[in-house]
Order: structure tokens, then C-alpha cells, then sequence
């Protein structure tokens, strides 16, 4: 593969009409997408849900810049990204060149990215405490959006990891909806990597229904299907869909 990390700086997107992205690497990840469609209708199938009800959000975090670029090429246009300060490096540009773009924030949120945020992102799916509630709230207020939320919940309840606890998640779902005003369209979670994840998925199913909550943005690469047969809307697939990550 030719992607060239450091061959992704602003003059990589600066070029409009004509594009450098190598044409094999347009048709492996328009495989690579398709493959992870044709499993999540697959999925969908077998749990008598029809495929469309399943968005596939594709994670190009960390890749260069090409295979993203590749992906938009082959028509995926919702994507997710972890940081603020990464998209903020690519999706500003993309936007302009590939209109219909949908970008979910999939990572911690800090309160003083807040604004940067709420510009840049189309869907917050990582609400996970009431202070960065105040803070979307007031700040989509100022610019006058009503971003799609989504409540993060730590279905495993790890120490280290983001999401309100599932005992508290109900109340925060109120404080977030009816008390601040915020579009809560869906729950999101991250399952411990050594846990099954069908019981994470199944308990975050349970909250939404209560909760009457209409999204669930569960399943990566490694779980998707199993959260499409439990009710995933959203599954947000990386790896799968561009190959490895690296962090080196
Ligand atoms: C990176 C990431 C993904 C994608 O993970 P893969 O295993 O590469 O599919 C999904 N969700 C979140 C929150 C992520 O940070």
C-alpha cells in the first residue's frame, strides 16, 4: 500500500476536482466496506431487522489520510473520529469536497473542546457526565445547533473508562433531556475488551427501552454483527474497513 503518513499534510486535501488517491486503494476499501455491509445485512437478517435500520459508522482515526479520503471515494460518508483536535485536521476540508458528510464524535470530550466540538461535529455520541451536558447545551445555544446526543454508559463499569454508570444513567438521561433541552437520540458503549459483549449490548438495549431511547451505537470490528443481532443502529467499524492502525 502507498499511503504515505506524512504525505497527509493540508496540501493533500488542498487540490480540489482531481484527487491523488491511488485507484487500488479506492477498490480495496470500497471492498473492505462492502464486506462489512454485506455482514451487517447478514446480521440484520438473522435477527429479522432490515439492513437499513443499521447505519455503519466508519472510524478512520489515526490513518492516513488517503485511505479516509479512499472511503469517501467509495461513497461511505458517515465517519466517526475520537479527537477534536484530529478531525479538526481533515474533516473541515473533506466537507467541502464530498458534500453529505455526517461526523459523529466517538471519543472523551473535554469542556474546553466544547466549542470546537459543537462546530465541527455532526452527532455527540459521547455525553457521559453532567458537566460536558451543561456545557453542550450552553454552547449549542450560542451557535444555534441541536446536535444528535448520545449517552455514553460504563456498561462494565470500569474505573478508567468514560460513561455514567448504569444505576445512574436513567436520571442523567432525564437531567439531560428534560432538563437541559439536549436531542438524547441514542446510548453508546464501549464493552470491557475481556467480557462478552452480547451482555453489554443486551443491557444497553434494556436502558434505551425503558428510557424510550431509539439508537444504539454499539459493535466495532470485532463485535459488530453480534450488536446488530442485538439491536446496534449505529456499529462504528475501523480496522475492518482500513486495516490496521498505526500508532507508531
Ligand atoms: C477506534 C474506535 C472504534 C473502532 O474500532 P475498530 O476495532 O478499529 O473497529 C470504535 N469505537 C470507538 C469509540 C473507537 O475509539
Amino acid at each position: 500500500m502507498s499511503a504515505a503518513p506524512d504525505d497527509t499534510g493540508d496540501n493533500a486535501v488542498a487540490t480540489d476536482a482531481t484527487t491523488a488517491v491511488d485507484p487500488h486503494l479506492v477498490r480495496q476499501i470500497g471492498d473492505n466496506l462492502e464486506s462489512v455491509r454485506r455482514s451487517i445485512a447478514k446480521a440484520a437478517a438473522a435477527a429479522e431487522r432490515s439492513p437499513e435500520t443499521v447505519t455503519l459508522v466508519a472510524v478512520g482515526k489515526v490513518q492516513p489520510l488517503e485511505r479516509v479520503e479512499a472511503a469517501l471515494l467509495a461513497g461511505q460518508r458517515v465517519f466517526g473520529e475520537n479527537r477534536v483536535q484530529e478531525a479538526k485536521g481533515k474533516w473541515p476540508d473533506f466537507r467541502v469536497r464530498y458534500p453529505g458528510v455526517e461526523l459523529h464524535l466517538i471519543g472523551p470530550l473535554q469542556t474546553n473542546k466544547v466549542r470546537e466540538a459543537v462546530e465541527l461535529f455532526d452527532v455527540i455520541q459521547t455525553v457521559d457526565r453532567p458537566k460536558l451536558a451543561r456545557e453542550l447545551a450552553k454552547e449549542m445555544e450560542k451557535q444555534g445547533k441541536r446536535l444528535d446526543c448520545y449517552i455514553q454508559v460504563n456498561t462494565g463499569e470500569e474505573e478508567q473508562k468514560a460513561g455514567i454508570a448504569p444505576d445512574e444513567a436513567d436520571a442523567f438521561i432525564a437531567e439531560c433531556r428534560d432538563g437541559l433541552g439536549l436531542a438524547v437520540v441514542g446510548l453508546m458503549c464501549i464493552p470491557p475488551v475481556e467480557d462478552n459483549p452480547a451482555l453489554h449490548f443486551a443491557m444497553l438495549r434494556e436502558i434505551a427501552k425503558r428510557n424510550g431511547i431509539a439508537n444504539l451505537s454499539m459493535g466495532m470490528s470485532g463485535d459488530y454483527d453480534t450488536a446488530v443481532e442485538l439491536g446496534a443502529t449505529h456499529v462504528r467499524v475501523g480496522t475492518a474497513i482500513f486495516g490496521a492502525r498505526d500508532y507508531g
